[in-house]
C-alpha cells in the first residue's frame, strides 16, 4: 500500500516539477531580478510579519506556541521564502522534495489545511505590496507576480500532496489500531460471541417450552450479544453488507417474537415460526463466521514473537499521547531500550537463545510497567516503552528500575545455563513541542549516548544531544 502512495506521489510531484520549471523559464530576467531583491532585502521581514499575524489566531497560535518552534519557525520561514523566490529550473526538484517534507511535518502534528493556506495568502499579499513598492507597475513587476503566485501555488500543491497522503496512512493505521484494541483477540471474542447467541437462542427456546410465550425482555437486539455486536462489533468489522444482514436478521428475529410469537396461534403454525427463527440465527452465525474470518486475517498488530504492539501503531499511540498532554497540561515519557552486544549473545548462544531473550524482557518490560503504559517491539533488539502521564523524575525511576531488573534477571536457558542480558535506555519527557518525532529523536539520541558512555545504563535525552549516525526517520516505517 505504501508503494503504491509512493509512487502515485512520485508521478504528481513530476508533474509539479515540470510545471514549475516551465513557469520559470516564462519569467524573463528582469521579473526575476525583481524576485531575486525581494528575497535578499525582505524575506527576514516577511516571516515576522507572518508569525505575528498567525500568532493572532487561537488555532495556529496553539502550535506555533512552543519555545523550539518559535525558535526554528521563523529562520526556517526565511529561509523557504528565499528558496521561493530564488527558484530556478535547476532547483525545482530538491524545492519540491521540501515541500513534501514540510506537508510530512503538517500532517504529523495535524495543522488544518486552511492554516497553511491561509499563511501562504499572508504572505502572497505582503509580497505583492512589497514588489509594488519597489518595483512599481510595470512589465516586470506584473511578471513577476503572476511567477511568483506560480511558484506559490505549486510549493503549496507539492505540500498538500505529501500531507494528504501522510494523513491517508495515518488514518489507516488508526483505524486498524482501533480494531486491535477492541478485538484483541480475535478467536477468544468469537468463541464468547458464539456462546452468547447459543445462550439466547436456548433462553428462548426454554421460556417458549415452559411458558408458551416470550417476553419483551428477551429480545435479541437487547440480549448480550446483541448489544455487543451494536457497540463493538460493527465498529470493529467495519460496515459492510455482512453487518447489515445480521442487522436486518435482528430486527426480523426481535419483530417475530413481539408481533407473531405472541399472538395465539396453532401449535404448528408456532412451530413453523420457530424454525423460522431458527433458521435466521443459523444465518446470522454464518455471516458472523465470514466476519470473525476476515479480521482474523489482518495483520494482528502484536509482534508475533514478543506478543508487545507493533511499531506500526507507535505514531497512533504518540499523537493521542501528545493531545492528551496538551489537554491536560500533563506530560508523558519514551523509553528507547536496545539491548547490549545481542550479536554476541547470538554468536555464541544461536539466534534461538537470542530469542528467548527477547521473550524474557519483552515480559519483564509489561510486568514492571503499568497497564496503561505501552510497550512496543521498537526493531530486533530494541523495545519502546510510552510512560503516560508521567514526570521526568518517576520516568527515570522506572527506567532505572527496568535497567537494573534487566540486568538482574539472567534468561534461563537450561536447567544449568543462565544468560546475563544488559540494555541501553535513553529516555525523553514530551516537551511540549507537538511533533512526535522530535521526543523520539531526543530518546534515541539518549539511547546511542548510554552506549558510548558504556552500555548497561539509562541517560535523559535533551536537545543538546547529537543526533546518533544512521537513523531513518519513524514516519518512514
Ligand atoms: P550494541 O550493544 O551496540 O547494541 O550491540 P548489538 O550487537 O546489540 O547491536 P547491533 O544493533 O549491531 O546488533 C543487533 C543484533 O540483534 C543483530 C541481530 O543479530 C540481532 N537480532 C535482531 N533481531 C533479532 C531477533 O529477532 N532475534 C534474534 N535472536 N536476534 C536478533
Ligand atoms: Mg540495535
Ligand atoms: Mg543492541
Amino acid at each position: 500500500m505504501n508503494n503504491v502512495t509512493s509512487h502515485n506521489a512520485d508521478a504528481e510531484s513530476a508533474a509539479l516539477i515540470s510545471d514549475w520549471k516551465k513557469s520559470l523559464a516564462a519569467t524573463g530576467p528582469e521579473a526575476s531580478l525583481v524576485l531575486a531583491e525581494l528575497g535578499d532585502r525582505d524575506a527576514a521581514e516577511l516571516a515576522a510579519h507572518f508569525y505575528k499575524v498567525m500568532m493572532n489566531d487561537k488555532r495556529a497560535s496553539r502550535s506555533l506556541s512552543h519555545d523550539q518552534v518559535r525558535e526554528r519557525l521563523q529562520p526556517a520561514m526565511q529561509r523557504w521564502i528565499t528558496n521561493l523566490l530564488q527558484a530556478n529550473p535547476d532547483n525545482v526538484e530538491s524545492l519540491i522534495a521540501a515541500q513534501r517534507v514540510v506537508g510530512d511535518v503538517h500532517a504529523r502534528i495535524g495543522i488544518p489545511v486552511d492554516l497553511v493556506t491561509r499563511g501562504t495568502r499572508i504572505l502572497k499579499q505582503r509580497m505583492f505590496a512589497l514588489i509594488a513598492e519597489h518595483a512599481g507597475h510595470g512589465e516586470a513587476a506584473h511578471m513577476a507576480i503572476a511567477s511568483l503566485t506560480a511558484s506559490f501555488d505549486i510549493a503549496l500543491e507539492g505540500m498538500t500532496l505529501a500531507y494528504s497522503n501522510a494523513r491517508d496512512r495515518s488514518s489507516r493505521t488508526d483505524a486498524a489500531y482501533r480494531l486491535f484494541s477492541l478485538v484483541q483477540n480475535v478467536s477468544t471474542e468469537r468463541e464468547r460471541q458464539r456462546a452468547l447467541l447459543l445462550d439466547w437462542e436456548n433462553t428462548l427456546l426454554y421460556a417458549l417450552a415452559s411458558q408458551g410465550e416470550v417476553d419483551g425482555a428477551q429480545s435479541l437486539a437487547q440480549s448480550e450479544f446483541g448489544l455487543w455486536f451494536t457497540h463493538k462489533g460493527i465498529p470493529s468489522f467495519g460496515e459492510s453488507s455482512e453487518t447489515q444482514q445480521i442487522n436486518d436478521l435482528i430486527a426480523a428475529i426481535d419483530a417475530l417474537l413481539q408481533h407473531t410469537l405472541q399472538r395465539d396461534s396453532t401449535p404448528q403454525e408456532r412451530a413453523a415460526q420457530l424454525l423460522d427463527v431458527r433458521a435466521k440465527v443459523g444465518q446470522m452465525r454464518t455471516l458472523l463466521g465470514m466476519l470473525f474470518e476476515r479480521i482474523g486475517e489482518l495483520d494482528a498488530g502484536s509482534d508475533a514473537l514478543t506478543n508487545l504492539l507493533n511499531r506500526r501503531f507507535l505514531p497512533t499511540v504518540l499523537r493521542r499521547e501528545i493531545e492528551l498532554a496538551e489537554k491536560s497540561k500533563g506530560s508523558f515519557a519514551v523509553l528507547l531500550l536496545d539491548l547490549d552486544h545481542f550479536k554476541a549473545i547470538n554468536d555464541a548462544h544461536g539466534h534461538e537463545a537470542g530469542d528467548r531473550a527477547l521473550q524474557h524482557v519483552a515480559s519483564i518490560l509489561s510486568q514492571f510497567t503499568r497497564g496503561s503504559d505501552y510497550v512496543f517491539r521498537y526493531g530486533g533488539e530494541e523495545f519502546v516503552v510510552v510512560l503516560v502521564a508521567i514526570q521526568e523524575q518517576q520516568a527515570l525511576v522506572i527506567a532505572d528500575g527496568l535497567c537494573k531488573r534487566i540486568s538482574d534477571s539472567p534468561v534461563p536457558l537450561s536447567d544449568d545455563l543462565r544468560l546475563n542480558i544488559t540494555t541501553s535506555i535513553g529516555v525523553a519527557l514530551y516537551d511540549g513541542h507537538p511533533d512526535y518525532e522530535r521526543v523520539m529523536a531526543r530518546a534515541d539520541a539518549a539511547m546511542y549516548q548510554a552506549k558510548k558512555q558504556g552500555r548497561n545504563r539509562v541517560v535523559l535525552g535533551n536537545e543538546a544531544l547529537p543526533p546518533p549516525p544512521d537513523r531513518a526517520a519513524l514516519q518512514r516505517n
